[in-house]
């Protein structure tokens, strides 16, 4: 599979610390199956609706229209107290080993479970911290903020599962980073730290797995899998998320720890500074993010991972020069104007991004696949 470094704006640098922002006045909960009462009290953790906890103690406010991944729901509004109360019982740490990483990976999630399902052993474990969207750096600063925690669980990953190969993976651009893990990584000799190239869609398991020369049994985790593993362990709720808002557009780039549900507009007003009037706002990245519809009502729930706010540019599409680029650049060697085999595309965005006529050939295929 083919590998393209993309071109990057120099002028698009990330502060070196996180932003926290843990205590917005509102929060917003997409409303299937409401369980509270208008005007009642919530605690932090408790279900409000039949599938979500509050991430906040506070009262149930009432309830309204939100965008949430750019459809718009109707969401249970919690007013934050401020006092983070709970009335959960404070749970215990459970001991690392297969039978509680099988009920912990459950919990937290079920496409973390099925990588441990059925498994006793991996030759390879692979801990990655590459985010593929440009100015996006949620896994490298996951890494950053936990490392000692996730070095450890890493270490009894190893162990448990006997795996003869562990290579924690991280770009060789992100040398602060780089330069923390070795003053912490001499005391996991099995641990091996690998540093890639910043070569678009090594964030992807098979491309990363082709590149490292690896074919056998492997397990394959971002550190944001194995933070939520960590803290399923460790009985940790999780009522936030990282994200990353960059953009050519922004006074300052910053990665943010959130609580889950927040209004990006209280994010933009408390944080930043949009530096031009004619802007657009992506969400989940610039190759393969989407367009958010309405700024003032978007909810990042967990599902979001990335904002751009990029200077608006007007570039028209011309008709195509049949220059067969789209196709020369295709990791998966696929003809993005021809029809067939277009099941096999990837959605990386890697033909829109190199046309050299704007065709958006990403939208082009995704209603083709509708057809
Ligand atoms: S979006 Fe699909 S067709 Fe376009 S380059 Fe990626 S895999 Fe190929
Ligand atoms: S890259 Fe653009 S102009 Fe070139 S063949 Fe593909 S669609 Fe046509």
């Amino acid at each position: 599979m083919k590998l393209v470094s993309l071109k990057n704006d120099p002028n698009i640098k990330i502060e070196n610390n996180i932003t926290y922002y843990l205590n917005p006045d509102f929060l917003y909960l997409p409303s299937k199956g409401i369980l509270v009462k208008q005007n009642s009290l919530v605690y932090k953790g408790m279900p409000v609706t039949k599938t979500l906890s509050s991430p906040v103690s506070g009262l149930a406010f009432g309830i309204k229209k939100a965008l949430f991944q750019n459809s718009w729901q109707v969401c249970l509004v919690i007013e934050n107290d401020f006092r983070e109360l709970s009335k959960k019982n404070k749970m215990h740490p459970v001991k690392t080993n297969i039978p509680n990483i099988l009920k912990c990976s459950e919990e937290a999630d079920q496409y973390l479970y099925s990588k441990f399902k059925n498994q006793t052993k991996f030759t390879n474990i692979i801990i990655s911290a590459i985010d593929d969207e440009p100015y996006v750096y949620n896994n490298i600063f996951i890494l950053k903020e936990n490392i000692n925690e996730l070095l450890e669980i890493f270490d009894e990953l190893s162990f448990i599962y006997k795996s003869d190969n562990n290579y924690l993976v991280v770009k060789n651009i992100d040398t602060a980073i780089i330069n923390d893990c070795l003053n912490i990584i001499g005391t996991y000799p099995n641990i091996k730290l690998t540093l890639v190239n910043d070569e678009y869609l090594l964030g992807r398991e098979d491309f990363l797995k082709e590149k490292l020369n690896i074919k056998s049994n492997t397990l394959y985790l971002t550190t944001n899998e194995l933070l939520a593993l960590y803290n399923s362990l460790h009985r940790k709720d999780s009522t936030t998320i990282l994200i990353t808002i960059s953009g050519n557009a922004l006074a300052k780039n910053i990665v943010i720890r959130i609580k889950k549900y927040t209004l990006l507009k209280d994010i933009i007003a408390k944080y930043l500074n949009i530096t031009c009037s004619d802007y657009v706002v992506i969400a989940n990245g610039l190759m393969q993010g989407f367009l958010v519809k309405d700024v003032s009502n978007f909810v990042i729930d967990p599902s979001i991972f990335a904002i751009n706010i990029m200077q608006a540019i007007k570039n028209e599409e011309d008709a195509c020069i049949n220059c067969g680029m789209c196709e020369q650049i295709c990791p998966k060697g696929l003809d993005p104007l021809n029809n067939k085999d277009l099941k096999y595309c990837l959605d990386c965005g890697l033909c829109t991004y190199i046309c050299p006529c704007n065709i958006n050939l990403r939208k082009y295929i995704k209603e083709k696949k509708n057809d």
